[in-house]
C-alpha cells in the first residue's frame, strides 16, 4: 500500500517499505512505505494547503463527507474487518464491530458538526459580542494498533467536522487499514490534503508531527511513556495536546453483585482484543465472601475461550499484536510466577498445538491471590492476563483502585445505592461504569486523570478540543 499524502498514494521519500505481518501466522500481509522526517514535512504543506478552503466550507458540506464515507464503510465493513483481523489479530468478529463502530463515530460528528457554533453575549456597553469557534489548523493524530480504526475515527471524525486539516500516523504493526479507510474518505468527497496519512517509525515520523511547528494540535494515544516525549517534542512550538494513555482499570466486585454478569463482565472486560484494550479490567478486586464462588465460575469461562487465528470460525481471543508486547506480557506472568505472587488458576503459558506455530499466542489467564504490591498490579498489563485479589470492604477496596497512577476508567458490580454513590464519587477514573465494563458509545467523553492523560475525545466536547474561541466586540 501507498501513503496518502495530497489525495495521491505515495512512496516514502526514503523509496523503501516495511512489512507488516498477521501475528496469527507470522506471514506477511502487506507493505507499507518507511516514512520518515521530509515525509511528514510534505504531509504537512499539503494540510496547510488544503485548510483555506476546507475550514471555509459550509458545516453541512464537510458533514456530508462524513456521511458518505460512514455508508461506504459499513458497506465494506467485511472486507475492512478482514484486513484489520490479518494485521491485528482479532477475531473477525471484534473487527467488523470495530470497523462499524468507525462508521458509527463518523455518523455521529456528522449528525453533531451543525452545532457548536459559538455564543452571543449581550454585554451593554462594549456593543454586540460575538465569540466565534475557529478550527485550529494542520491537527497531527498519532494512534496506536490495538484499537486503530476506533481511536482514527475518534480523532479523524471530530477535528474533519470542526474544520482541521490532519496528518495522521498510524502504528507500525497495524498502518493497513487505517490507510484504507482514509481512501474511503477521500472517495466520499474529501479534497485532496485534508487528510493525509504517513506510514513510519515513531521515532522519526512521530517525533516530527510532535515538532513540526506547522501542526497546532496533536492528539496522541499510546504509552504513557511516549506521550511524556510528545509532550516534550511539542512544547517549544507550544501545541495543544491531547493525550490518551495507558490504564490499569480496577474493577470492585461486591458480595451483592449479579455473580454470573459479572464473571462475563470480566471475560468481556479483560479479554476482548486479547486484553489489549487501554481500559480492559486490569486489577480484580472480590469481596471475601464471594470469592471462592467467583473464582470457580470464572475459571471455567476463562478456560472455555478459544484461542485461534481470527478468522477462523469460534475463536473468541486471537494472538498477541506484536513480538514486544508478547515479549512484556509473558516476563510479567513468569516474573510474579518466580517470586509466587499469587497462584495461575488458568493459563499462565502458550498454547500446545501445530495450529499455533509462529503465532503470538498466549492463554487466557487468571491469578488469584495476588499481593497488592505485585507488578501485575502497578505494571499495565496490556495482554490476556488477569490479576485478582480479596478485598474485606469498600474502603479497601476504593483505596487499592485509586492506588495507581493511572486513572483511566473502573468499574463497581453491585446493586446497592449507597455503594454505587460513593465509588461514582470517588474513583479516581474518566470515566466510571457499574454493572458493566468497557462500553464507550461515540456519546460519551472519553479520557483519562493522573498519567492516564490529558484531554478528553469523543463526545461533543470533542470538538471544542479541535477548535479555539475567537471573541469579536463590535460597536456600531
Ligand atoms: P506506543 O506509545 O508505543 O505507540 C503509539 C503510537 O506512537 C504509535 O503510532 C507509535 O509508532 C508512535 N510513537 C512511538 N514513539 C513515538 C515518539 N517518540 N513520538 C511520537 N510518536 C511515537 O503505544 P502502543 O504500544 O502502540 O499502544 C499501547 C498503549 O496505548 C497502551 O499503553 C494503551 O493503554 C494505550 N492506549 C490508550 C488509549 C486511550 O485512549 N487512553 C487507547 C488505546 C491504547
Amino acid at each position: 500500500m501507498k501513503m496518502l499524502i495530497n489525495g495521491e498514494g505515495r512512496d516514502a521519500v526514503s523509496g523503501r517499505v516495511f512489512p507488516v505481518h498477521n501475528p496469527a501466522t507470522g506471514e506477511v500481509v502487506g507493505e507499507a512505505p518507511l516514512g520518515g522526517e521530509d515525509d511528514v514535512r510534505a504531509a504537512v504543506q499539503a494540510a496547510g494547503e488544503a485548510f483555506g478552503d476546507w475550514s471555509a466550507k459550509n458545516p453541512r458540506d464537510r458533514a456530508k463527507v462524513l456521511f458518505f464515507a460512514a455508508e461506504e464503510v459499513r458497506r465494506r465493513n467485511t472486507e475492512l474487518g478482514t484486513l484489520l483481523t490479518a494485521e491485528q489479530g482479532k477475531p473477525i468478529r471484534e473487527a467488523v464491530d470495530e470497523i462499524n463502530g468507525f462508521a458509527n463515530i463518523l455518523e455521529y460528528y456528522y449528525a453533531l458538526s451543525a452545532g457548536e457554533r459559538g455564543e452571543y453575549l449581550d454585554l451593554r456597553g462594549y456593543g454586540h459580542t460575538i465569540v466565534r469557534r475557529r478550527p485550529l489548523g494542520i491537527c497531527g493524530a498519532i494512534i496506536p494498533w490495538n484499537m486503530p480504526a476506533i481511536i482514527m475515527g475518534w480523532k479523524v471524525g471530530a477535528a474533519l467536522a470542526a474544520g482541521n486539516t490532519i496528518v495522521l500516523k498510524p502504528a507500525t504493526t497495524a498502518p493497513l487499514t487505517c490507510i484504507r479507510l482514509a481512501e474511503i474518505l477521500e472517495g466520499a468527497g474529501l479534497p485532496p490534503g485534508v487528510l493525509n496519512v504517513v506510514t513510519g517509525p515513531g521515532e522519526t515520523v512521530g517525533r516530527e508531527i510532535a515538532r513540526n511547528p506547522g501542526i497546532r494540535k496533536v492528539s496522541f494515544t499510546g504509552e504513557a511513556g511516549t506521550g511524556r516525549q510528545v509532550a516534550l517534542d511539542a512544547a517549544p512550538s507550544l501545541k495543544r495536546l491531547t493525550l490518551e494513555l495507558g490504564g490499569s482499570d480496577p474493577m470492585i466486585v461486591c458480595d451483592d453483585a449479579d455473580i454470573p454478569a459479572a464473571v462475563e463482565g470480566v471475560i468481556r472486560g479483560r479479554f476482548y482484543n486479547c486484553g489489549q484494550v487501554c481500559t480492559a479490567v486490569k486489577r480484580l478486586y472480590v469481596y471475601d465472601s464471594i470469592a471462592d464462588e467467583f473464582v470457580r465460575r470464572l475459571k471455567s469461562r476463562v478456560e472455555a475461550i478459544v484461542v485461534g487465528n481470527g478468522m477462523d470460525r469460534g475463536v473468541g481471543m486471537g494472538p498477541l499484536n506484536n513480538r514486544a508486547g508478547f515479549a512484556r506480557v509473558t516476563g510479567l506472568v513468569d516474573a510474579a510466577r518466580e517470586r509466587d505472587e499469587g497462584e495461575i488458576v488458568a493459563g499462565g503459558r502458550t498454547p500446545e498445538g501445530e495450529e499455533y506455530g509462529r503465532g503470538l499466542f498466549f492463554l487466557p489467564t487468571l491469578i488469584a491471590g495476588v499481593p497488592h504490591d505485585s507488578v501485575l498490579f502497578s505494571e499495565e498489563v496490556f495482554g490476556p492476563v488477569l490479576p485478582m485479589a480479596t478485598i474485606s470492604g469498600l474502603d479497601e477496596a476504593l483505596d487499592l483502585a485509586n492506588n495507581s497512577r493511572y486513572g483511566l476508567g473502573a468499574s463497581v458490580w453491585t446493586r446497592n445505592a449507597e455503594v454505587i454513590a460513593r465509588a461514582t464519587e470517588e474513583l479516581e477514573a474518566g470515566i466510571v461504569w457499574v454493572n458493566q465494563h468497557l462500553r464507550i458509545p461515540p456519546e460519551v467523553p472519553f479520557g483519562g486523570t493522573k498519567e492516564s492523560g490529558i484531554g478528553r475525545e469523543n463526545g461533543s466536547r470533542a470538538l471544542l478540543e479541535y477548535t479555539e474561541e475567537k471573541a469579536v466586540l463590535i460597536r456600531l
